[in-house]
C-alpha cells in the first residue's frame, strides 16, 4: 500500500469487532468506536448458540453450509471461545413427521451426518430428555461465549495496531462534497465531542445502523425482531437439544458454562432499546422446553433477558430467515453505489457464527473501494488466548488455587492462563459461583478496550456476576478491586450500575429458590453492607406479583407463587 487509508468502524459487537480485526490484519489503519462497551447490542444477548446449521438445512441450504464451515473455523482459531458440545434434534411423539425428515435429509445434503437415532439411543445419550422422544439425529452444534469471543476480536485488532474506543458515542457523521469523511463522537470523559477524520467509515451499529445512517440523511430501513431467552441454574443435558417441528421459537436447550440457556420466543419491535421480556414469553420457554427435559419444569431459572436482531430487506421485509433469534444471511449496502456518496458501508444481519465471514466479506469490499488486493487472514490466524493449548493442570496447580478454580480459570483463559493467574500475592476467589480469582478481576480492569469503572466489563470478561447468585455475593468485592486507584464516588457508583443491571434481569424468574436468593442479596446489601434503597435505588415494584393471585397460582416448582 502506498498511503495507509484510516478506517474507522461504528460498533463493537461480532461484526464491527470482526471487520475491524479483518482490516488491521490486513495493514489498513483502524479504529473502531462502540458507544457502550463491546458486546452491548445483539452480541451480549444472543443465547450462545454455534450454530452448525441445521436449523436452515431445508430452507437455506448454503446458510447452512456458511454456518458449518464458520462454526468450525471458530472452534480453531477460538478455542477457549467455543465448547464442542455436540447437538440434536429431537422429534416427540406427535410432531411432525414429515418436517423432521425434510430437515434431517436437508443435513445430510449439506454434509452432516444426520442418522436417525431410535428413542432408546437417545435416552442412551441424554437420559433427562422425556420418553416421549420417539427418534432424533445428531448435529454438530456447539455453543459460544460471545464475550470472550468479541473481546479477544478486539484484542487481536489492537495487536494489529487498531485503536479501540469503547463507551465513545457517535453522534454525526461528517459529510463532505457528498462524502462522509468521519465522524463526531462524545468520548469518554465527557470532554464535549471531538471529531475524528476517516478515509472510510464503516456502520456495523446493528440494531441501530437506521439511525447511524440517518445521521448523513441516508435511508436504511432496518425491521426488529425481539427474542428472549431464561437461563436455568443447571443443564439437563450435555448437548444442545432442539425440538424439530415446525413451531418457531421456544424450541432450543442450550448447555451453557454449567447452566442452560432456553431460547427463543420472538416478536417484531420498533425499538431497538428494548430490554423488557415478557412474563408469558419466561412461562411459554419454561413450560415449553420441560415437555423436552421434564428436569427444567424443577430447576431454578435465574434470570430472563431479551435481544433485539436486525434486518434489511426493503423488498421483502417479511422474507427473512426466522430461526430463532438469528438470520442466516446479513445486507452490505455500499452507499457510494446506492445513494452517489462516498465513504460509507453498512452491514446489517448475520450470526456471531458467521461474524467472522461476513467481516471478511465486508473487508474484501473495503479493500475494492481502495483498490487494494490483500488476503484475508482471519481464518487461520488464532485468537489471543487460543494460540495454543490451554496450560496442563500441573502447571496450574503451582498457583496453590483449587482445581475447580484452575478448570475455570483455563476454559475462559486459554492459554492466557499461566501469564493471568501467576503472582505472588494472595489471589481470593472473589467471585464464588463462577471460581473468579482477583488476577482474573485485575485482568479485566486493566484491559484497554475497557473502560475502569464500569464493572459489567469485569463481567463480560470473566463471568463474575452471572451464576446463580448474580453478583449479591460478589459484586462488592469487585467494586472493592478499584480501591484505591479510582476515587470512591466512582467506586460506589460502579456498585450501583452493576447491582441494577443483574437485578433488572431476575425479576421476570422470581419464585422458589430464586426468589429467597433475591431476598438475601438484598438483606445482604440493605442491612450488612448498609446499602439501603436511597444506594439501591431499585424498583421493587418491578416485582412480577401481579394484581391478584389464588390458590392455582402456587408455583408448581414448589417454593413461592407463580405471577
Ligand atoms: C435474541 C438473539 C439470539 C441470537 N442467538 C444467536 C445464536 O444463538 N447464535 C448466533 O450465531 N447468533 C445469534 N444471534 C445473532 C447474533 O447475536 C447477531 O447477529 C450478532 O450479535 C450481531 O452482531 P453485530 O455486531 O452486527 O451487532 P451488535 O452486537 O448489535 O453490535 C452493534 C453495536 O453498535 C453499537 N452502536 C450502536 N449505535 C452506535 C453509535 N451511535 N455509536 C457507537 N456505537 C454504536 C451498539 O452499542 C452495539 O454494541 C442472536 C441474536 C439475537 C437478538
Amino acid at each position: 500500500m502506498g498511503y495507509t487509508p484510516h478506517i474507522l468502524v461504528v460498533g463493537g459487537g461480532a461484526t464491527g469487532t470482526g471487520v475491524a480485526r479483518d482490516l488491521a490484519m490486513r495493514g489498513f489503519e483502524v479504529t473502531l468506536v462502540e458507544r457502550g462497551k463491546l458486546t452491548d447490542g445483539a452480541t451480549g444477548r444472543m443465547d450462545g448458540l454455534l450454530h452448525s446449521g441445521a436449523r436452515y438445512a431445508n430452507t437455506d441450504p448454503a446458510a447452512a453450509r456458511e454456518c458449518l464451515a464458520e462454526r468450525r473455523t471458530l472452534e480453531a482459531i477460538a478455542a477457549h471461545c467455543v465448547v464442542d458440545t455436540g447437538g440434536l434434534f429431537v422429534s416427540l411423539e406427535g410432531d411432525d413427521e414429515e418436517y423432521f425428515e425434510r430437515t434431517r435429509a436437508g443435513c445430510e445434503d449439506v454434509g452432516m451426518d444426520a442418522r436417525v437415532l431410535s428413542g432408546e439411543e437417545v435416552e442412551d445419550l441424554e437420559p433427562s430428555l422425556t420418553p416421549e422422544v420417539d427418534r432424533a439425529f445428531r448435529v454438530p452444534d456447539a455453543t459460544v461465549d460471545p464475550f470472550r469471543l468479541t473481546v479477544a476480536t478486539a484484542r487481536s485488532a489492537r495487536n494489529y495496531g487498531a485503536t479501540v474506543e469503547t463507551h465513545t458515542p457517535v453522534t454525526d457523521l461528517l459529510v463532505e462534497n457528498d462524502a462522509v469523511a468521519g465522524v463526531e463522537v462524545a468520548p469518554r470523559d465527557g470532554t464535549g465531542t471531538r471529531e475524528l477524520d476517516a478515509d472510510y467509515v464503516v456502520n456495523a451499529a446493528g440494531a441501530w445502523a437506521g439511525d447511524l445512517a440517518g445521521m448523513a440523511g441516508l435511508d436504511v430501513p432496518v425491521g426488529l425482531s425481539k427474542a428472549g431467552m431464561v437461563v436455568v441454574s443447571e443443564s439437563p443435558t450435555d448437548r444442545v437439544v432442539s425440538r424439530c417441528c415446525s413451531q418457531q421459537g421456544g424450541n432450543t436447550i442450550v448447555p451453557y458454562a454449567g447452566r442452560c440457556i432456553l431460547g427463543t420466543t420472538g416478536d417484531d419491535v420498533d425499538d431497538p432499546d428494548v430490554e423488557t421480556q415478557a412474563q408469558h414469553d419466561v412461562d411459554r420457554l419454561v413450560d415449553g422446553l420441560a415437555a423436552v427435559a421434564p428436569e427444567l419444569g424443577n430447576q431454578r431459572p435465574i434470570r430472563a433477558y431479551c435481544g433485539v436482531q436486525p434486518y434489511h430487506n426493503p423488498q421483502q421485509p417479511d422474507a427473512r430467515t426466522d430461526t430463532g433469534g438469528a438470520t442466516g444471511s446479513f445486507s452490505l449496502i455500499d452507499h457510494e453505489e446506492r445513494d452517489d456518496t462516498w465513504g460509507l458501508t453498512t452491514v446489517v444481519g448475520g450470526t456471531v457464527t458467521t461474524h467472522r465471514l461476513v467481516a471478511e466479506a465486508v473487508a474484501d469490499h473495503v479493500c475494492a473501494k481502495f483498490g487494494i488486493d490483500r488476503a484475508c487472514l482471519t481464518a487461520t490466524e488464532p485468537l489471543p488466548g487460543s494460540e495454543r493449548e490451554a496450560d496442563t493442570e500441573d502447571k496450574m496447580e503451582q498457583f496453590g488455587l483449587a482445581s475447580a478454580v484452575v478448570e475455570a480459570g483455563r476454559d475462559r483463559l486459554g492459554s492466557r492462563a499461566s501469564e493471568v493467574l501467576e503472582t505472588s500475592e494472595p489471589n481470593p476467589v472473589l467471585c464464588d459461583c463462577e471460581n473468579v480469582t482477583r488476577t482474573e478481576v485485575r485482568d479485566a480492569l486493566d484491559d484497554e478496550t475497557a473502560a475502569r469503572t464500569d464493572l459489567d466489563e469485569v463481567r463480560i470478561r470473566t463471568r463474575a456476576g452471572m451464576g446463580t447468585c448474580q453478583g449479591g455475593r460478589c459484586c462488592h468485592a469487585l467494586a472493592s478491586e478499584l480501591y484505591p486507584t479510582e476515587p470512591i464516588e466512582a467506586i460506589d457508583g460502579a456498585l450501583d450500575d452493576l447491582c441494577e443491571a443483574r437485578w433488572s434481569g431476575q425479576r421476570h424468574v422470581l419464585w422458589g429458590e430464586q426468589l429467597a436468593q433475591a431476598m438475601r442479596n438484598y438483606n445482604r446489601h440493605a442491612r450488612a453492607l448498609n446499602r439501603g434503597r436511597e444506594h439501591l435505588d431499585l424498583d421493587l415494584s418491578a416485582f412480577d406479583s401481579g394484581p391478584e393471585w389464588d390458590e392455582d397460582d402456587l408455583n408448581p416448582r414448589g417454593g413461592g407463587f407463580r405471577p
